[in-house]
Parts: C-alpha cells; sequence; structure tokens
C-alpha cells in the first residue's frame, strides 16, 4: 500500500485521477491486514482499488465530480464499498468523473480533467475516467466505476484495459448517487479478464437495500476460464460495423473475429435494426430520470448553498445555478421538457417505446447466440476539447454501448489493438446473468 501511494504520487501530475486519496485509513488497513495475515478466503485481501467519486463513502467526501457535493461527506458507506471491504480489498481514493456521470471524456468535472494513460494529450473517456486512468497508468491494479450507458466501457476502450457493466441487478447499487436509475449498474475496470472476474466475485449479490438487486446466487466467475470456447455461438451485429466506425477500429474487430473463429467459435453477422434509435431515446430517458433524482439537490438537503440567497426561492434557484455545471443543467432541461404535459407523448413514451423494440432486437439474437461481439467505441480517445463543446457529436458516439443498458444486459469491453498508438475496444454483450460466458470469451481472447 505504501508502494501504491508513492506510485499514485509520481504519477498523479501526468493522470490527474484522484480526487481524494484514503492515506491515513488505507495504511492503517494495510496494517491490520498484515497482522491477521491472509486466509485463502480472503484472496483479495490487501489489493488496492480506487473507487468512483460517486460512490459513497462515510470516511471521505463523495463529489459527483461537482461543486454541488464539493464538501459532501456521506453518513453510510455504499453496498460496494462494505463487499470491498469484506473482501479485504483497500480503498486508496476516489477518482474522477464527468459531473454526475454525465460525460463521456471526464472534461465535464468540475475539478480537473484526467488525462489518458497513453497519451496525456486525449481524454481517458468518461464517465469513469479517473477509474480508467488509474489502473491503465498503473497507479492501482482495480477500479470501480458506474455505468450507464457506457462509463465503463468506453473508458476501459480508451485506456486499453477490461471494463465490465454487470448485468442489471448483479450488484447493489445502494450507495450509488443516482443518474438514471433503470440503466445504472456498477461494475470493475482492471488490466486483465481474471482481475476482474475476481473483483466481480467480491462486489455482486443480492442487497435488501437495492430492490432492484436480483436474488440470484453468484458463480465464480473465475472457473470457467479455461481459454475453451470450442462452439461457443457469438454474433456480430451489421449495424455496430457501419459508417460513422473508424476503419481502424473495424479493422481490428475484424482480426478478433478471426481470432474467435481460430479458437473454435462459430461467429455470423445478425441484425439489431433498431440500434439507430438508441441514443435518442437514451438521452430523453436517461435526462428525464436524472431530471427527477437531481430534484434533491436543493441547497437544503445536501451540498451547496448559495451564500447570496435572501429567500427560500433564492437557496433553491441560486444553489442549482451555481452548484451544477452546463452539461448538468442541459440534461436537466431536457428531462424536465421531455417529462412535461404536451410533451410526454411525443418524446418520452415514444422513446420508452423505442427501448422496447431494442430490447426485442436483443431477446431474438440470444435466442441463437451465446455472445455478441463488435466495437466498443466508434472511434479511439479524442483530444482535449475536440468534442466536449458539440453536445450531439459527444452523445452519437455512445451509438454502441446505450442499447445494452436499454436491456439490462452485460456488456464489457477487451482492449483489441491500437490506432496511432492509441487503445481500441473490443465490446462483448451477454445473456442477462451470464457474465461468466463473457469472461470465458474474454480470458481465451485476451
Ligand atoms: N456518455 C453517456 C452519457 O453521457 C454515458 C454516461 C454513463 O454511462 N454514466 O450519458
Amino acid at each position: 500500500i505504501t508502494d501504491t501511494f508513492d506510485r499514485i504520487e509520481s504519477t498523479e501530475k501526468e493522470i490527474d485521477a484522484f480526487l481524494t486519496l484514503n492515506k491515513e485509513n488505507a495504511l492503517k488497513k494495510a496494517e491490520e491486514i498484515d497482522e491477521k495475515g491472509i486466509t485463502s478466503e480472503k484472496l483479495l485481501a490487501g489489493i488496492p482499488i480506487s473507487v468512483k467519486d460517486n460512490i459513497v463513502t462515510k470516511d471521505m467526501r463523495t463529489t459527483a465530480g461537482s461543486k454541488m457535493l464539493e464538501n459532501f461527506v456521506s453518513v453510510y458507506d455504499a453496498a460496494v464499498i462494505e463487499k470491498m471491504s469484506e473482501a479485504g480489498l483497500i480503498n486508496v481514493g476516489k477518482v474522477n468523473l464527468d459531473e454526475f456521470a454525465m460525460g463521456g471524456t471526464t472534461e465535464n468535472s468540475y475539478f480537473k480533467p484526467t488525462k489518458n494513460a497513453w497519451d496525456q494529450t486525449k481524454v481517458p473517456g468518461g464517465s469513469s475516467g479517473g477509474s480508467a486512468a488509474s489502473v491503465a497508468s498503473g497507479q492501482v491494479p482495480a477500479s470501480i466505476g458506474s455505468d450507464t450507458g457506457g462509463s465503463i466501457r468506453q473508458p476501459a476502450a480508451f485506456n486499453g484495459i477490461v471494463g465490465m457493466k454487470p448485468t442489471y441487478g448483479r450488484v447493489s447499487r445502494y450507495g450509488l448517487i443516482a443518474f438514471a436509475s433503470s440503466l445504472d449498474q456498477i461494475g470493475p475496470l482492471t488490466r486483465t479478464v481474471k482481475d476482474n472476474a475476481l473483483i466481480l466475485n467480491a462486489i455482486s449479490g443480492h442487497d435488501p437495500k437495492d430492490s432492484t438487486s436480483a436474488k440470484l446466487a453468484v458463480p465464480d466467475f473465475t472457473a470457467n476460464l479455461t481459454g475453451d470456447i470450442k462452439g461457443m455461438k457469438i454474433a456480430v451485429p451489421e449495424e455496430y460495423l457501419k459508417d460513422g466506425v473508424a476503419p481502424d477500429v473495424c479493422q481490428a474487430v475484424q482480426e478478433a473475429i478471426k481470432t474467435f473463429e481460430s479458437l473454435g467459435a462459430i461467429v455470423e453477422q445478425v441484425s439489431l435494426p433498431h440500434t439507430k434509435y438508441g441514443v435518442a431515446a437514451y438521452y430523453i430517458i436517461s435526462s428525464a430520470e436524472a431530471s427527477s433524482n437531481l430534484q434533491r439537490f436543493d441547497g437544503i438537503r445536501y451540498g451547496y448553498r448559495s451564500p447570496e440567497a435572501k429567500s427560500l426561492e433564492d437557496v433553491y434557484v441560486m444553489s442549482r445555478s451555481e452548484g451544477f455545471g452546463p452539461e448538468v443543467k442541459r440534461r436537466i432541461m431536457l428531462g424536465t421538457f421531455s417529462l412535461s404535459e404536451g410533451s410526454y407523448d411525443a418524446h418520452f413514451k415514444k422513446a420508452s417505446q423505442a427501448r422496447t423494440l431494442i430490447r426485442q432486437d436483443f431477446d431474438h439474437v440470444f435466442s441463437e447466440y451465446d455472445l455478441i461481439i463488435g466495437p466498443t467505441t466508434p472511434t479511439v480517445a479524442y483530444g482535449f476539447g475536440e468534442i466536449v463543446d458539440d453536445p450531439v457529436a459527444m452523445y452519437m458516439a455512445d451509438v454502441l454501448t446505450v442499447p445494452s443498458n436499454f436491456a439490462g444486459l452485460p456488456g464489457m469491453s477487451v482492449p483489441c489493438g491500437f490506432s496511432e498508438g492509441l487503445p481500441i475496444g473490443l465490446q462483448l454483450l451477454g445473456k442477462h446473468f451470464d457474465e461468466d460466458t463473457m469472461y470465458r470469451a474474454a480470458y481465451a481472447f485476451e
């Protein structure tokens, strides 16, 4: 753990992944573990891990990347924090994100932009950009992120690491600051597939405090990491390799397909015809849910209160105007608009119908195949400022990741090549609660 903090200190100037370090507590925990010794049930004891700063911790502030929560300290630990601690994992600190997890570059953080681990002139992706950069730069072997429309998989792809968004319901979201509750899911980012499976083992399982958490036994996700995937049926959606996807990315995915075939998998092309409605529907539904979830930040119950406020109305209006950044405000406006009388039918209801069609596309493919593969993102990492000021371009880049959140399906990104020195991610999508097959395939591919 001492080495970890040395490493963080020496690399942080270039990476800027951390918002808060947990040095004192982490060292204390490490000493306790040293005294007790590591038992076989506590395989992960003493391993350092970073945590996205939208997951609440009672020992450290939780900012959600926002001025609104700059000095907020939770009175309880999120369920995943408790699980991590039971497994002996040591939380070394909280890492940067786009404000309230809204974004794909980590440039929407109120505090600072994090840098890509491979090239410090490029973004790390987002919103779990701090998580991905802290792992890829070797600061920590693992991080916990959250994914509403790609926020684990896209930064994993941009940093050349492994990121898993488990099935909706697999990991408790108790203590995750809600963005869009019907889509949010917590999952691990790591350097290898096996590490990822080990961390998911530790954080999964039913939690009565999260009503959407599934009452299902958690298999050992490392049990089938044999390298054998003979006969596995893999689908490649034609829509995932269309124009808009960079040629180098397409080529890397084609190479990956060949690798899967050489490992004995059966790879066939399929269609997910409603993919094209995904982004539009996602930004309506996720913003609608966000506009509701973010009502609690009213200057009274949590966080920032404008010092200039003179009346109750002022407290609400000024605290929210000063406390939220531009992207968060944009989404609250979009969400409130699409839920309002007069636009509900044309926008929110239509988006919900599109969501159903997208789910049905997946049901159809998964009735015949074990796995879907394609690119995680249409391009490799962008430069700073290159895309963030063009919200629509930014939103369109989520075309390949949002559909699986709509369906609650598990999605994973594993490294599959480079384009001009920047990593490319291969996306694997699995059936509900079948992360096991994804890990098996990813391990054989890795
Ligand atoms: N980029 C997407 C968005 O901005 C995804 C965010 C996420 O998964 N948290 O909404």
